[in-house]
């Protein structure tokens, strides 16, 4: 058995690690006593789903522990469940295994800060992501949490619909720069993140999907990373990243290939500000993840075969731009 939390070897369930990390050491099966709410007489009642769904497109729904049950709640939420979602993409049934594959990864070999997260299935079988909230303060209340649409000023009103588009990475790192009183830490923090997406194809890192969250000495610091996960198994066809890397040009090299190589985030690496040296060591641990880590965690995950080659190929794919090009 595979434990649905962290992909490692298991006897049943979620192993002692991940109910620790997740559920302060209760024990909690990886089956709810919700049903889909696909199914006609779901428990997710349409009103309710309303009323405590999350911003964002996908449907998501807040949860908290009641003993050693999960149970939706309005107040309080301790975590988000993401069921599958609805619409035209392609795939949608492994959305979740592929969130959760996309934030293992991100976690074990890409050491990005990664909320507790899992798989978790409905009462009938179907699929769904958990994740625990990260904003929550010990008395209660949340910690100010701020996306950079918002830092930006940035809404349908001001900018038009595509809004959330309409920022270059350079500019959030410029926004980073002028919010962020630690922003050299963030700044590092958040290159890796923007090459982590690049290698995972994660086509939709747009401004609403970075966010900054007061800590409790009062600052801020970029929150635990959100919504990752491999766009292009579902839209093969869509732009290579949200945004683009710079404010106003393409380098020579991109020109040349119509796509992002090693030169181009050398550059920008620079552009933020972090020295030379961090700079070509970051890349190269994209380049060459230890061990094939994510070879093993892409097998191990709950992905089914064909999704399976689909992630593989995309990764590799991109993993091999990073050592075109080096300066
Ligand atoms: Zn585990």
């Amino acid at each position: 058995m595979i434990c649905p939390g962290c992909l490692k070897e298991n006897d049943e369930g979620y192993c002692t690690k991940c109910k620790k990390e997740l559920f302060d050491g209760k024990k909690v099966e990886p089956i709810l006593t919700l049903k889909s709410p696909y199914i006609d007489d779901s428990d997710l009642f349409y009103d309710n789903t309303k009323k405590i769904s999350i911003s964002g497109v996908q449907v998501k729904y807040s949860l908290k522990l009641d003993n050693n049950q999960l149970v939706l709640t309005e107040k309080g939420g301790q975590y988000i469940l993401k069921p599958i979602p609805t619409g035209t993409f392609k795939h949608l049934d492994q959305a979740p295994a592929n969130e959760h594959l996309t934030m293992q990864i991100a976690r074990q070999a890409y050491k990005l800060t990664v909320p507790p997260n899992a798989l978790i299935y409905f009462k009938d079988g179907s699929m769904a992501y958990l994740v625990r909230r990260f904003d929550q303060r010990g008395d209660g209340n949340r910690y100010q949490q701020e996306d950079f649409a918002q830092i930006a000023q940035m809404t349908s009103e001001t900018h038009g619909e595509n809004y959330k588009y309409d920022l270059s990475y350079e500019e959030i790192a410029d926004l980073i720069k002028s919010y962020i009183s630690t922003y050299r830490i963030e700044l590092e923090k958040f290159f890796r993140l923007v090459l982590f997406n690049y290698v995972i194809c994660n086509g939709d890192a747009h401004l609403k999907n970075f966010s900054a969250i007061q800590t409790s000495h009062g600052d801020y610091v970029l929150t635990p990373v959100y919504d990752l996960l491999c766009t292009k198994s579902h839209s093969p066809g869509e732009s290579d990243m949200a945004l683009t890397l710079f404010k106003n040009r393409f380098s020579k090299t991109y020109e040349a290939y119509g796509f992002y190589t090693y030169d181009d985030f050398y550059l920008f690496g620079n552009r933020l500000g972090i020295k030379e040296s961090r700079v070509k060591k970051i890349i190269q641990e994209f380049k060459e993840p230890a061990d094939k880590l994510v070879t093993q965690l892409i097998d191990k995950s709950f992905l089914n075969d064909k999704l399976k080659k689909i992630y593989n190929d995309n990764y590799y794919e991109r993993v091999n731009r990073l050592s075109m090009n080096p300066s």
